[in-house]
């Protein structure tokens, strides 16, 4: 049952206090959680689908072995072994970590008829996906795809 304390500031503020330090995510208006350790800069890719300027990401260079993850909620993305030098701008990948990772969506903002990529699990904004650039050929992958993926929206696990 609820209790409704009139005129009282200092129980007020208690509760407030409260009910804000038990509050891990932050709802916005499409249900989505977004986790308020986020910059402002990765809420602007994550939330809002924007794009990093290019050749500006943190994890573009990054050759060491581990998962990327989800900026957001933690989900497991890409294999640090699927990622390849495309030399786009943004980091690339080929392949997804599994069949939970990944949500594609057809995209024909800007003018251009694209597959956006979010997390499958909170819905978050991570990039494009590019098939058939040839990349089988000209780097031998396994899979003709890019993965075109703002380093915004990426966390790194080493392993
Ligand atoms: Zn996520």
């Amino acid at each position: 049952m609820l209790k409704i304390v009139r005129n009282s500031s200092k129980a007020l503020s208690i509760f407030t206090t409260r009910h804000i330090s038990s509050t891990r995510f932050v709802m916005s208006s499409n249900n989505t959680s977004w986790n308020p350790s986020l910059s402002k800069e990765q809420l602007a890719v994550l939330r809002d689908k924007g794009t990093e300027p290019a050749n500006s990401g943190k994890y573009l260079h990054n050759k060491e072995t581990g998962v990327y993850t989800c900026a957001n909620c933690g989900n497991a993305l890409y294999k640090s072994d699927t990622k390849f030098d495309s030399q786009c701008g943004w980091p690339s990948f080929y392949k997804e970590f599994n069949k939970d990772s990944l949500k594609y969506n057809e995209d024909v903002s800007h003018g251009m008829q694209r597959i956006e990529v979010t997390c499958q699990k909170c819905g978050g904004h991570l990039g494009h996906v590019f098939k058939g650039e040839g990349w089988t050929k000209s780097l031998g992958l396994p899979i003709d795809e890019r993965h075109c993926i703002n380093s915004l929206s990426l966390n790194f696990k080493k392993v």
